[in-house]
């Protein structure tokens, strides 16, 4: 994931800028970077390694003196950005959010008619090195953009920024969100509408689906009109998005809280407590405690300090050791008790597996029935998240177990419909191999019923594996 935010205002913006960015550092653990017009009207970037820091610590000193009414930030994590360059537009700096899954035929192709790529790490390119040379092959930065869209395979959310201000465009298809916010003052734009109110914002509205805003000192404008077909990325108010914020308008912790109501209305296991994997399963569980009467406790308390918010550090090893330092188990609550434990997701499972259930037991519960917020995850993400690989997702781990083999996607039918013996199986393979008392996942209709968003308006492919 990566988070964007920008500001333009006509005092100085740093500090927005530097609270806004910050606020998006859920988002990702590799590289924070900023990117403004300085006084003299230059274009200065800025770029941190934060595997193993905070935004804010490296920044900090980085922004003490600095003024500006112009300004991007992004927390990434996959590429360095902003990346600034100077085109026949003048200069200008780019930081994007998605996936560019042709990234490579685009490069050799590029590289065949003459183009040059300048941050290049191993070998491979940096997704906004890429768009930049896209949008560059065009006349105007908005015809630039919709050539870029057109040219690629996957997604992207961007932000421009020039001397005279910042282009938004969010994503053609819509995947991720981009929200327009005011304090009369001041503009910004955002990934997150959680970075709004502490910094003095309203949410004005969301970008439409391919939508291009310039938003310059006298407030935005829309250069390239939008859709309002596109498909948000559902696994935002699932798992990835902050529990304040809203995408189209839908408050994230309210569709968490719709989700456990959801899997309490199909359940009826009996149990003593319900508790949530925290961060996000909490919501899910206080949903499903709120809508059965079983009482929402605490069971897992989540140590963040010291640890910061190295969710995906480098090695395996290290990611490991962290997520069996940072969940701390309760014998008080968790000893002799029956436990429905709300989750967002299950991915791997390994999680879930080795340092969640193995506590609860390791303390005494007496039983422990886990329910997803979401159906069994079977394909990876092709528009935001390229981290994981399918024979790596529990439920497709399931399947090639059960079946001696992986599966086309005209043969996952049967694995696809709750109802069928085929689900049954491969539900009851991963409650095994978690060591599970029960498994129910969340029915993908109770999902979208959750969010509250017609089907279509929804990107589905984590489940369903149909493309937006
Ligand atoms: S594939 Fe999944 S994670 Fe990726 S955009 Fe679609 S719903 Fe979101």
């Amino acid at each position: 994931m990566t988070g964007l935010f920008g500001v333009v205002g006509r005092s100085n913006v740093v500090s927005t800028l530097f609270y806004g960015t910050d606020y998006h550092s859920h988002l990702g653990t590799k590289y924070g970077g900023i990117a403004y017009v300085d006084d003299k009207g230059d274009t200065i970037k800025k770029i941190h390694d934060i595997n193993n820091t905070q935004f804010k610590s490296k920044f900090t000193d980085e922004i003490k003196g600095s003024s500006s009414n112009i300004m991007i930030g992004v927390i990434s994590d996959k590429d360095p950005q902003p990346l600034t360059f100077l085109s026949k537009f003048g200069p200008f700096a780019v930081c994007m959010n998605g996936l560019i899954v042709n990234k490579e035929e685009l490069k050799d192709s590029m590289i065949s008619d003459g183009t040059s790529f300048a941050e290049v790490y191993h070998g491979d390119i940096n997704q906004s090195d890429l768009l930049a040379n896209l949008i560059n092959k065009k006349d105007s930065i908005e015809d630039g953009i919709q050539y870029m869209w057109d040219s690629i395979d996957g997604a992207a959310s961007l932000l421009i920024m020039t001397p005279n201000g910042i282009y938004a465009a969010r994503d053609r298809k819509g995947i991720s969100p981009l929200v327009l916010g005011t304090d009369g003052s001041r503009w910004v734009v955002a990934s997150e509408s959680s970075s709004f109110p502490n910094l003095g914002f309203k949410v004005e509205r969301f970008l439409a689906s391919g939508e291009i805003v310039f938003i310059s000192m006298t407030g935005p404008e829309t250069v390239m009109q939008g859709s309002p077909c596109g498909k948000t990325c559902a696994f935002l108010w699932v798992y990835t998005g902050f529990p304040s914020s809203s995408y189209e308008g839908i408050n994230t912790e309210v569709v968490r809280e719709n989700c456990g109501r959801f899997l309490a209305r199909r359940d009826d296991v009996k149990a003593d407590l319900v508790a949530g994997v925290p961060d996000s399963g909490t919501a899910h569980a206080i949903g499903y405690a709120m809508e059965s009467g079983i009482p929402f406790r605490r069971v897992l308390h989540k140590y963040t300090p010291g640890y910061g918010r190295s969710y995906t550090p480098l090695t395996q090893e290290d990611r490991d050791r962290i997520a069996l330092m940072k969940l701390i188990p309760n014998k008080e609550t968790i000893e002799g008790n029956r436990i429905i434990l709300c989750e967002d997701s299950i991915v791997r499972g390994t999680q879930l597996k080795n340092f969640t259930v193995k506590k609860l037991r390791q303390a005494g519960a007496r039983e422990v029935h886990a329910r997803p917020a979401c159906p069994p995850l079977l394909y990876p993400c092709r528009y935001m998240l390229s981290t994981r690989r399918i024979e790596e997702l529990a439920a497709r781990k399931a399947i090639i177990d059960i079946e001696g083999r992986d599966l086309d996607d005209q043969e996952m039918a049967e694995y696809l419909d709750p109802d069928s013996e085929k689900y049954r199986m491969m539900v009851d393979h991963i409650r095994r191999d978690l060591d599970l008392d029960t498994l129910r996942f969340q029915r993908l209709e109770d999902m979208i019923e959750a969010i509250g968003l017609p089907r279509e308006r929804l990107c589905l492919y984590c489940w369903t594996g149909e493309r937006v």
